[in-house]
């Protein structure tokens, strides 16, 4: 990537996008209701491999960044989320998960203005084109010129699914700019990771993620798109009812397990979730931007008694059908 492009990158949210306007009120009259940030950093023991005797481990859910953009995330997630304990850039993270035992990967990235997906897209393909077991996928900002495009760009480089941040893009699931985004998803049969449950919500955000998210607004996106398929990150934080039913109505959705199952924040009722539909729910991590140990979900999961049959989809078999991964 050139400097201009990392310049690029790093400037901030200028443009006249409404998505960049800020959002009324200074930071601490917004803080009122939300989560009290940041968070603290967990001092919790790690292990050096994953537990033994699991089956195949997918992540479904690492986060690879260009390294100054890594760097400008970290900062803005110790000051308004937590202390991120593995500040690794790409290539160590996955060198990180790989040596630990995880066997793939999913790469998730994206871009908080417009005008920089094309530039991340391209450094994703080229970055995991040197792994083999990486999918990468891409991202675009909603609404963008050329929206489309840059889609069918990313997917022919061989990126394989598409990531979005409703928090962090500023945009609600059923804006009109989401149905080109949608529909080529689903001309293209891309899987569609959308941040669209409420939590974790942050004002530092410039945007109300309670106000432009809601499990009602997924499924407008599930019915209308019946060929797209959709997995909301975090189980649907902190709708956990509404996505369960919502799991129960629409066979193109599912959910990651991404810091829910931490133990971490102060939500309830993720677990059920993952007992009624272990066939929908595939394990996620967050990792490299995580407060707490890097096996902290994955040793829960697998001391919960989940049956044989039920911890290998989640643990690999619901990634593998999800982003079509060949099996190993
Ligand atoms: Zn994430």
């Amino acid at each position: 990537m050139t400097a201009e492009a990392i310049d690029r990158l790093l400037t901030p949210c200028l443009s006249s996008h409404p998505a960049c306007a800020q959002a009324p009120g200074t930071v601490e009259e917004r803080v009122e209701g939300q989560l009290a940030t940041p968070m603290p950093a967990l001092a919790d023991e790690e292990g050096a491999a994953l537990p033994k005797g699991l089956p195949e481990v997918i992540d479904g859910h690492v986060h690879l960044f260009p390294e100054r953009l890594f760097e400008a995330i970290w900062d803005w997630f110790h000051e308004h989320g937590w202390p991120i304990r593995y500040q690794l850039h790409a290539e160590a993270v996955l060198q990180f998960l790989f040596e630990r035992g995880v066997s793939r990967v999913v790469a998730l990235h994206y871009a908080h203005k417009p005008g920089i997906a094309r530039d991340m897209n391209q450094w994703m393909s080229s970055l995991v084109a040197r792994w083999p077991r990486v999918l990468g996928t891409a991202t675009v900002f909603p609404g963008e010129e050329g929206a489309v495009e840059i889609l069918r760009e990313a997917f022919a480089l061989g990126l394989g699914g598409v990531k979005l941040h409703c928090h962090v893009q500023c945009f609600g699931p059923d804006e009109p700019a989401m149905h080109e985004v949608y529909s080529t998803c689903a001309e293209h049969s891309m899987p569609l990771v959308i941040h669209a449950g409420r939590e974790p919500k942050s004002p530092a955000y410039h945007c109300d993620p309670h106000e432009l998210c809601a499990a009602s607004k997924i499924e407008r996106a599930l019915t209308d798109y019946p060929d797209l398929r959709i997995c909301v990150p975090h189980l649907g934080a902190d709708e956990f009812d509404a996505y369960a039913r919502l799991l129960e109505r629409h066979d193109n959705l599912w959910l990651d397990t991404t810091m829910m199952l931490a133990d971490y924040f102060s939500l309830e009722g993720a677990w059920p979730l993952l007992e009624v539909r272990p066939d929908r729910v595939l394990y996620g991590t967050d990792f490299p931007n995580l407060p707490y140990a890097w096996d902290r979900e994955v040793r829960r999961l697998a001391s919960r008694g989940l049956r044989d049959e039920h911890l290998e989809q989640v643990l690999g078999g619901v990634a593998r059908d999800l982003f079509g991964l060949d099996p190993l």
